[in-house]
């Protein structure tokens, strides 16, 4: 049996350290995973000093993605660590668990991921509909705001670059217009059609 549940936490969280999976139960509609972080203490947020005085613990219930058609929630036990620095501002703090939830996260990370990639390629409404019959039940504008919450792409520079000239007050000024090339996108209006503007 222990060797089931050790091939569990790497069936759940391959690439989360420090979490033990303590049992999995399976009903026809919902698995709950009871799960907990194992690591002897955690590091305070605040002045970064590791402690280990556990000053109780209490449940949460993130959802995570789906499993074979059933929605799948997790029983995850968090602790609090009172912070043995005289010197730090804060007195009891939570532990955190990278890479599985956020603070007063309702979904793990990988389902927040999931949904937002779900919502970006079909937006709310379609989007909602597809991550119902994958087992996880979201309305549209979580969907929405899911994508809203995802880092800015970073747009990279420009490698080629095209010149044109362009004028205003018809006709009768003349300026330069650079394009990416390879995106056909306008990157910059330059104010005259000197060589000096368009080299810098
Ligand atoms: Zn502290």
């Amino acid at each position: 049996m222990e060797e089931v549940v050790l091939r569990l936490k790497e069936l759940l969280f391959p690439s989360i350290a420090d979490v033990a999976v303590l049992s999995v139960d399976v009903d026809i509609e919902i698995v709950r995973v009871d799960a907990q972080c194992i690591a002897d203490g955690a590091v305070c947020p605040v002045c970064g000093v590791w402690s280990n005085r556990v000053h109780g613990s209490y449940l949460r219930f993130p959802a995570d993605v789906p499993s074979g058609g059933r929605s799948v929630v997790l029983q995850l036990r968090v602790r609090r660590f009172t912070c043995g620095n005289s010197g730090c501002a804060r007195r009891i703090f939570v532990e955190r668990i990278p890479g599985l939830t956020r603070r007063h996260g309702q979904r793990t990370e990988r389902l927040r991921s999931t949904l937002a990639a779900v919502g970006l390629a079909l937006a709310g409404r379609a989007g909602a509909r597809i991550a119902r019959v994958l087992g996880a039940s979201v309305s549209r504008s979580t969907v929405l705001r899911l994508v809203d919450a995802l880092p800015e792409p970073e747009v990279p520079a420009q490698r080629v670059v095209g010149v044109d000239e362009y004028a205003t007050r018809k006709g009768r000024h003349y300026g330069t217009v650079l394009v990416d090339i390879e995106t056909r996108r306008p990157v910059d209006l330059l104010p005259d059609r000197e060589a000096s503007s368009l080299a810098s």
